[in-house]
């Protein structure tokens, strides 16, 4: 079986590394020469836990990275992993999954194969039946259903532990006709994760999942993250056990209940937009999902609320920020709170030193010579009036006594409350835990 993934980004490059790891005849197709380039050294472009070593393995046995779409000729199966980035009116980009579809169109035009076309990237309600199926049928000359299959099948990974969920996700969802590709598909996948729930529905439900899925888990973090703002409020509160507890009862579940300074990365803020934008222009006023979105916003304000009140106006104050990526085990800076939190800091003319284990290289390219960049986190701390921890780095958690004595006002606001268990000889505010 020969098998094409076009775009080689977290969910593909993933995907392309996990199957070429089990020795299947695999092609990445990306448009980006240089990222092609070292994918083919077995360099990843980002980081992921694992990635690199399945890469290797996958280099070493069937696989192949091309920026040349003609490769894909005579593929069985062929994954479409595209960005379908945000527009600024909330609705998504498709010009990249239009140009890939057209591309596979092309090939598909003089193929003998009838391959399987799985659409994965995130894409609309509507958006198989009404734009991507007819660019495919346009440009091949041929009929989907008879002489290609062209399923829905979103993602659920997250990063940080994408190997993991490409390996071992927790359903496979395939959306599209009743056809005869769409048994090949159920095969494919029963065999590739068995005994993972296989759901089969139409092309609009499967799309509707995906939005579904990850606005469900926005609306657990702005309503845990509202919570934690009362709980600050209440002397001794402790988010954390009342999170805990109601996570015990399974009609709720523990997942999603980390309280902090909202949701953020590549996925959960831009599939939000996505689907408040897409409900009003079908004429539903999605009352819930703005409030969840608007909760979120509103976080990175008691932020910046808490250091002013401690610090006063912030003009030329020394303040830390631990942690830029999204969340750890991910360099992914792609809509961190912890990035909008240094732009608003940056307004009101912070010095500001940033330290995190794997993104800083990222955070440069945006920041460059604005802000300063240490390359520890006790480096990070010389003469600092504030640290503020934004993400839950592991190594963090080592920070004591010790390493703040080298700040310049021992000034500590905890966003994942990383050292909510130690006694540090500090002014310490932890998001969602009331000062006594
Ligand atoms: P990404 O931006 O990391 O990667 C996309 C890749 O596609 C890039 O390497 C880009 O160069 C390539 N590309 C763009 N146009 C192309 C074309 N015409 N032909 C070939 N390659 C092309 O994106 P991602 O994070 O992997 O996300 C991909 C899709 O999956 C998006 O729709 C996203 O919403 C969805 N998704 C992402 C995640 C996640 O955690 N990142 C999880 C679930 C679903």
């Amino acid at each position: 079986m020969k098998i094409g993934v076009i775009g080689l980004g977290f969910v593909g490059l993933s995907l392309t590394s996990v199957l070429a790891s089990k020795g299947k005849d695999i092609v990445g197709i990306d448009v980006d020469d240089e990222k092609c380039a070292n994918i083919k050294k077995g360099i990843s472009p980002f980081f992921e836990p694992e990635l690199k070593k399945l890469l290797k393995i996958g280099l070493g046995k069937k696989l192949k990275i091309s920026t040349d779409f003609s490769l894909i000729k005579n593929s069985d199966i062929i994954f479409v992993t595209v960005g379908t980035p945000q527009r600024s009116n909330g609705s998504i980009e498709i010009s990249m999954i239009k140009s890939a579809v057209k591309d596979i169109g092309k090939i598909l035009k003089n193929d003998k194969k009838n391959p399987i076309i799985l659409i994965k990237s995130t894409v609309t309600p509507g958006t198989m039946q009404e734009i991507i199926l007819p660019i495919i049928e346009k440009e091949s000359r041929k009929k989907a259903g008879k002489d290609f299959g062209l399923i829905s099948n979103p993602e659920f990974l997250q990063e940080s532990t994408a190997i993991r969920d490409t390996k071992f996700p927790h359903v496979v969802v395939l959306g599209g006709y009743q056809t005869r590709y769409m048994k090949k598909a159920e095969k494919f996948f029963s065999e590739i994760h068995p005994n993972i729930p296989i759901v089969i529905t139409n092309h609009q439900t499967a799309e509707m999942i995906k939005y579904a899925n990850n606005s469900f888990l926005a609306t657990k973090i702005s309503f845990i993250n509202q919570l934690s703002n009362i709980c600050q409020k209440i002397p001794g509160a402790n988010i954390d056990d009342v999170a805990k507890t109601i996570g015990l009862d399974p009609r709720i579940g523990k997942l999603f209940l980390n309280a902090g300074p909202g949701y953020g990365g590549s996925c959960l803020p831009k599939d939000m937009k996505a689907l408040i934008n897409f409900a009003n222009r079908v004429g539903i006023n999605p009352t819930l999902l703005n409030a969840v979105e608007h909760t979120n916003n509103k976080q990175i304000q008691n932020i910046i609320h808490l250091i002013e009140k401690t610090l006063g106006s912030l003009k030329n104050k020394h303040i830390t920020i631990l942690g830029t990526a999204f969340k750890p085990d991910t360099d992914d800076i792609r809509d961190s709170i912890s990035i909008e939190l240094i732009k608003k800091l940056l307004a009101k003319k912070v010095t500001l030193t940033v330290y995190d284990p794997k993104a800083m290289k990222n955070t440069k390219s945006i920041f460059k010579e604005k802000i300063r960049y240490a390359d520890s986190i006790s480096h990070s701390l010389k003469n600092s009036q504030c640290m503020i921890i934004m993400v839950h780095w592991k190594q963090f958690e080592k920070i004591n006594d010790n390493s703040i004595n080298i700040m310049k006002r021992k000034f500590i606001i905890d966003c994942r409350r990383v050292l909510s268990g130690k006694k540090l000889n500090s002014n310490y505010y932890a998001i969602g835990i009331g000062k006594a």
